[in-house]
């Protein structure tokens, strides 16, 4: 089976997709880790945001692992480094919108997360899951809540690894990222037609998460698991 998650910054999509994978025992796949590593490492070597051809290779030659800590968190090696928490820092959500909007890091990526997808029994969460990277997947769903509540989640997150932000900051920095992916020319965040739209503002992850398996025992599995 593959379930495609896609929404806005902090509509819950990481937390949701990790618990629905555990639940229905299938791989979880965070696609915005892959952007994130790309503009990680381009802030490190100096690259510039805008270049296109450069990045791209950045994106190509990704030396991405996906693995699990001894306490079960999901954790990001990029080259046998862990960045799981340098991909979470201000700065790199701050630029990885411009990055992200880059049509030879788009094919890149969108090339590894297809194979990741069609090695079967995935949910991947991301912006253009539904739209672009598998847009026959199992199950699609679009994640929302509203802003207030995405800043102050995001907020607990980063204090958890001991960054402090405001949540008006997180708030700003949320809403200009949402409006650079909607609106980006390659693949931008949209809901996809045939998915199904959840407003986490007001619920548990339980109850988000008791919904998406009973959307999932309601479709099945019957597209031969190919995006
Ligand atoms: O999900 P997360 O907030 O980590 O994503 C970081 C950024 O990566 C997004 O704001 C977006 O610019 C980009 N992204 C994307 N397509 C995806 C996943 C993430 O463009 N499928």
């Amino acid at each position: 089976m593959i379930i495609a998650i896609d929404g806005p910054a902090g509509s819950g999509k990481s937390t949701i997709a990790q618990a629905v994978g555990e639940r229905l025992g299938l791989t979880y796949v965070d696609t915005g880790a892959m952007y994130r590593a790309v503009t990680l490492l381009a802030l490190e070597q100096g690259i510039s945001l805008e270049d296109d051809d450069a990045l791209g290779s950045l994106a190509l030659e990704l030396e991405l692992e996906f693995s699990e800590s001894a306490q079960g968190a999901p954790r990001v090696q990029v080259g046998g480094r862990d960045v799981t928490n340098a991909l979470r820092e201000p700065l790199v959500s701050q630029k990885v919108s411009y990055v992200a909007a880059h049509r030879k890091v788009r094919e890149a990526l969108k090339l590894r997360q297809r194979a990741m997808a069609e090695m079967g029994d995935v949910v991947l969460e991301g912006r253009d899951i539904g739209t672009v990277v598998c847009p026959r997947a199992d199950l699609k769903v679009f994640l929302t809540a509203s802003v207030g509540v995405r800043a102050i989640r995001r907020k607990r997150q980063l204090e958890e690894q001991g960054i402090v932000v405001s949540a008006k900051t997180l708030e700003r920095e949320i809403l200009l990222r949402d409006s650079h992916d909607s609106t980006r020319s390659i693949a931008p965040l949209k809901k996809p037609r045939d998915a199904v739209e959840i407003d986490t503002t007001d619920l548990s992850i339980e109850e988000v998460v008791e919904r998406i398996e009973a959307e999932a025992a309601a479709v099945g599995s019957d597209r031969g698991g190919s995006c």
